[in-house]
Order: C-alpha cells, then sequence, then structure tokens
C-alpha cells in the first residue's frame, strides 16, 4: 500500500493510471477508520482495478465552534486497517496544501443544501462539496463511495456531480450500525457510557416511527412529534432537527410514503449525533 501526502503526486499517479487503462475506486473520509468506511472500501475493492483511500479532516466543512481540532485522529491504526481492507492508495494532504492562501472558489449547491444539517451548520456543505470536488479532480475515480448515514451530503454530492457534469459514478451505501442499533461514527469515541446510552433514543425513536408508519399513521407531523417525545425523555438529549423529508428534494413531508426518510440530529453533551432511515424500512 502506497502513502501519498502531496497533492500533485496524487494527481499524476491517477492520471497514469487512467492512461494506463485502470479503472480508479475512491472512497473519501476523515479517518479514524470503522466498519461504516470499511465498507465503502469492501465494495471499492470489488469494482475497480485500483482503490484510493482518503483521509483528510477536511477544516472548510467544520463551523468555527465545532470540533475540528478535536477531531478523532490515529493515522497508523487507519494505514492498518487499509492495507488489510486491500486499499492500494491512501491518500494523506496536510491542508495547507490543499488550501492555497488564495484560493476563491467554492462549490455551492443550493436548496439540497440548506435545509437540516445545512441550517444548522451554516457553510458546512459548501466545504464538503467543494473538497470533494477537489478530491475528485485530484484522484480522477471513475467510481466513488458514500454512505447513506449522512443521507443529505450523499444527497447534495450526486446534485453537484450531475449539475457540473462530473465523470464519476457515486455509489451510496447503507448505514453500518453497531450491535446495539447505534449507526457508526468516529464522533461516537466522545460518547460517555452514560451518553451513548441515551444515544440509543435516535434508533429507538426511528424504530417507534417506524413501526407506527407501517401499522397505518402517515402523518408525518404526527410521526415527528412521536420521535420528539421519545428523544426528550433523555436527560441530555438536545434536539437539533427531527424531519421526515421526500428522499429526492429534502424538503419536508405531509404524509409518509416509500420515499419517505426520517432524518434526525441531536446533542447529547457537546456531541451531536446524526441519523435517518427510510420511515417505512424496518431498521
Ligand atoms: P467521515 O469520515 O465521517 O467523513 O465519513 C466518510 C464516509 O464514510 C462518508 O461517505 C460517510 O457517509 C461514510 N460513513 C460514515 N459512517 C458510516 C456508517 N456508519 N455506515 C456507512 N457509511 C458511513
Amino acid at each position: 500500500m502506497e502513502i501519498i501526502d502531496c497533492v500533485d503526486e496524487m494527481q499524476r499517479r491517477a492520471l497514469e493510471l487512467r492512461a494506463a487503462g485502470k479503472s480508479i475506486a475512491f472512497v473519501p473520509t476523515m479517518g479514524y477508520l470503522h466498519r461504516g468506511h470499511l465498507s465503502l472500501v469492501e465494495r471499492g475493492r470489488a469494482e475497480a482495478d485500483v482503490l484510493v483511500l482518503s483521509i483528510f479532516v477536511n477544516p472548510t466543512q467544520f463551523g468555527p465552534n465545532e470540533d475540528f481540532d478535536s477531531y478523532p485522529r490515529d493515522l497508523q491504526r487507519d494505514f492498518a486497517l487499509a492495507q488489510a481492507a486491500g486499499v492500494d492508495m491512501v491518500f494523506t494532504p496536510t491542508a495547507d496544501s490543499m488550501y492555497s492562501a488564495e484560493a476563491a472558489t467554492t462549490v455551492h449547491v443550493a436548496r439540497l443544501s440548506e435545509n437540516l444539517c445545512g441550517a444548522s451548520r451554516p457553510g458546512h456543505f459548501d466545504g464538503v462539496t467543494t473538497v470533494v470536488c477537489k478530491l475528485f479532480n485530484i484522484v480522477q475515480p471513475h467510481k466513488a463511495y458514500f454512505g447513506m448515514k449522512d443521507f443529505q451530503q450523499l444527497s447534495v454530492i450526486r446534485r453537484m456531480v450531475a449539475d457540473l457534469n462530473m465523470p464519476v459514478e457515486v455509489v451510496g451505501l447503507p448505514i453500518v450500525r453497531e450491535d446495539d442499533g447505534l449507526a457508526m461514527s468516529s464522533r461516537n469515541t466522545y460518547l460517555s457510557a452514560e451518553l451513548r446510552q441515551q444515544g440509543l433514543a435516535l434508533v429507538d425513536a426511528i424504530r417507534l416511527v417506524g413501526a407506527a408508519a407501517r401499522a397505518g399513521e402517515r402523518d408525518a407531523a404526527t410521526l415527528v412529534a412521536m420521535a420528539r417525545r421519545r428523544i426528550e425523555q433523555e436527560a441530555d438529549a438536545e434536539i437539533d432537527y427531527i424531519q421526515i423529508c421526500n428522499d429526492a428534494t429534502l424538503s419536508d413531508v405531509d404524509t409518509v410514503d416509500e420515499q419517505a426518510v426520517i432524518l434526525l440530529a441531536v446533542r447529547f453533551g457537546a456531541t451531536r449525533l446524526i441519523d435517518n432511515n427510510y420511515v417505512l424500512n424496518e431498521l
């Protein structure tokens, strides 16, 4: 496995691989790898000649009061996991090499990026789309893999790729969960045992809402209220949002149908957890 920390070298290698007729699969991450990331790696490994994993804690997608500095990092552990999973190249650029002092260009996806996490994390998705666009230009992938854990991020990236005619196939893969249902996240390491237990309320709320919807309750406001009541039972829970949205537009729906997704963001102490599920799907 090669480790490449230079932007120009990564791009040169990618262009050489393409010229040699090789297909490139790409998994962008912020590192501190877990089984959710590795599910993307595994799919990418199976679908291309060369598999590139990037590890970059992208400063521009964190707000001024967010957890950029404390975000968990352990490159040596990540390298071992990546190697064991069959990654060919790990791309680990520095922030300085990604963003020159003169940089003046931002990729902004209107509408889709403004609801949900976009409302509570201003500028977040501009940071995400700009860095993913740059990474695509550097790594030159044929296919790129993203998790449905970040449902809105996946929608925003698909919109960007379509709108800007990027020659990349975006593959979205299901949420990988812990045995007790908690969605895997690098940020779960912030949680004390007590807060982690409280965090399971997200899973519980999704299950309650799904069961009610499958039993015939299709009014979104009623279902959201049900989820809210469940989350509010937890002492430290502070709800950022609970919404039921159409999967294509990410606008709120009045009535639940096959396209309805419940999306939640809840703070437990300093840790913000997100989760989502198609309302009618069992979790
Ligand atoms: P991150 O390192 O958190 O930026 O995540 C990198 C990629 O892994 C993103 O496409 C995430 O959606 C995906 N991912 C993170 N957690 C999970 C999970 N539990 N299941 C599936 N994919 C995930």
